[in-house]
């Protein structure tokens, strides 16, 4: 009979989150597969537990990946961890539970924490309807690419942002998605530091402009105005158009950045540019 891969959820900091489940399936299991075996090796020794540690990163997933496959269809169990939080979200993890899935081997999720979850829930914008979308694309064209397909999302937006680029991303997130779209940056879940900074998107471009982020940030943006909204103040779009093909935009990325923002048709907006 094949194992069983356990999708086990970690701490995010404060490792009072630790499941009571999950102790017991890592000390269950015939091995735990971690992004990083120093990190999940501390944190298997705070908690007593003694197992054997196999890297499963990024970078060695391909070779790594098969070989963890071969050990569960031979009947051993193993739990798949994360650096921290939920394993499998906007980490390699996924990869191999969809091979495990296509080898007919079970997988079992183990809920526990997760960042996302975590910052949505506390940031006091809409948890009715939410998209979540990881880390944006590294390459600043694709990126304002990815924002400007956002930019008319009416759902709340989730990112994941490394400290170093955040201050890039907001500034990019307030050209696109519109300055005074509502933001909260949650930073430091669960540890000493945690804080919830909630400002516009310009104030917080503005802010990260003038000092270095520290530590680990989620980014919530509340959702695009509804289409459904009544028409929107000509005067401002038409403002806000020249502007936009003032600093050099052509007219028709600013029509579709626009028309993102106001929810309407690129067509329409293109035509305002004609005039
Ligand atoms: N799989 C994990 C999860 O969803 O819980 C996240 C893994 S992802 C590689 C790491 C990102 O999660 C960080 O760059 C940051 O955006 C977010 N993150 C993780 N821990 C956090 C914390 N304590 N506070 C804020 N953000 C955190």
């Amino acid at each position: 009979m094949a194992g069983i891969l356990y999708l086990v959820a970690t701490p995010i900091g404060n490792l009072e989150d630790i499941s009571a489940r999950a102790l017991r399936i890592l000390s269950e299991v015939d091995c735990v597969a971690a992004e990083d075996t120093r990190v999940s090796g501390g944190l298997l020794h705070h908690f007593g537990i003694k197992k054997p540690l196999v890297s499963y990163y990024e970078q060695n997933k391909h070779i790594r990946g098969p070989a963890l496959l071969e050990r569960l269809l031979q009947g051993e169990s193993i739990a798949l961890i994360s650096d921290a939080g939920t394993p499998a979200i906007s980490d390699p993890g996924a990869d191999l539970t969809r091979a495990a899935i296509d080898a007919g081997i079970q997988v079992t999720p183990i809920p526990g924490p997760c960042a996302f979850v975590s910052a949505l829930i506390a940031s006091g914008l809409s948890t009715e309807r939410f998209v979540f979308e990881g880390f944006l694309p590294r390459h600043h064209g694709e990126r304002k690419r990815r924002l400007q397909s956002l930019a008319g999302e009416e759902r709340t937006l989730i990112f994941y942002e490394a400290p170093h680029r955040l201050p890039e991303t907001l500034a990019d997130m307030a050209e696109v998605l519109g300055p005074q779209r509502k933001a909260v940056l949650a930073r430091e879940l669960t540890k000493l530091h945690e804080e919830y900074l909630r400002l516009t998107l310009a104030e917080a471009a503005e802010l990260y402009r003038q000092q270095q982020p520290r530590g680990e940030y989620v980014l919530i943006v509340a959702g695009g105005e509804s289409r459904r909204s009544p028409p929107p103040d000509l005067q401002a779009l038409q403002d806000r158009l020249e502007k936009l093909l003032e600093q050099g935009m052509s007219r028709k990325q600013a029509a579709k950045t626009l028309a993102g923002q106001y929810g309407l048709p690129v067509k329409s907006v293109y035509e305002l540019g004609l005039k």
